[in-house]
């Protein structure tokens, strides 16, 4: 089986602005570069994941049909674009829930794994905003973009203020 790079995302921060508890499909706004960052990694071959902490749903500010609205609404905007999402994980647990999910964890990227065996772990990336991407990250041997606008005081592979750069700076990593 030919194994094929793949990009994790992070959501909230990462692809759209962060709300702070986005609770309808009307507030989503993606974030600078994203639309031109993702069809550029789908022309390189990326596939493309979502995983996502949601625990606006386990602290109660918005139920889980309306978590699933908003994906519903993302990929529906992403597929105008000609982007695809091959698989979305979400973590819907409060964190005294103590579930293993909820990313610093590492259960939403093993389901993905377990699903789709042709992943190369070798030429995959995560994408994210926080410490916790990263962390997750590191745990499962993904490379580690930040998106941030100044350096972090913690261990990543890369880190830009801009999702277009990350995305080409990932498609110059991934080359052979
Ligand atoms: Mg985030
Ligand atoms: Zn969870």
């Amino acid at each position: 089986m030919a194994l094929i790079p793949a990009v994790f995302l992070d959501r909230d921060g990462t692809i759209i602005e962060d709300k702070h508890y986005l609770n309808t499909p009307e507030q989503i706004r993606y974030l600078k570069g994203v639309r031109e960052g993702l069809v550029l990694l789908k022309q390189h071959g990326f596939e493309l994941f979502v995983v996502s902490n949601q625990s606006g749903v386990g602290r109660g500010y918005f139920g889980f049909e309306m978590m699933r609205r908003i994906n519903r609404q993302i990929e529906l905007d992403m597929h105008s674009w000609g982007v695809s999402i091959t698989q979305s994980e979400f973590c819907p647990h409060h964190p005294n829930e103590r579930c293993g999910c909820r990313k610093p964890g590492t259960a939403m990227f093993e389901r993905i794994f377990h699903l789709h065996p042709e992943i190369d772990l070798s030429r995959s990336f995560m994408v994210g905003d926080s410490k916790r991407d990263m962390v997750s990250a590191e745990k499962i041997g993904l490379k580690k973009v930040l998106l941030s606008t100044g350096p972090p005081n913690f261990d990543v592979d890369y880190w830009t203020p801009d999702f277009f750069d990350a995305a080409r700076w990932i498609i110059q990593k991934a080359m052979p």
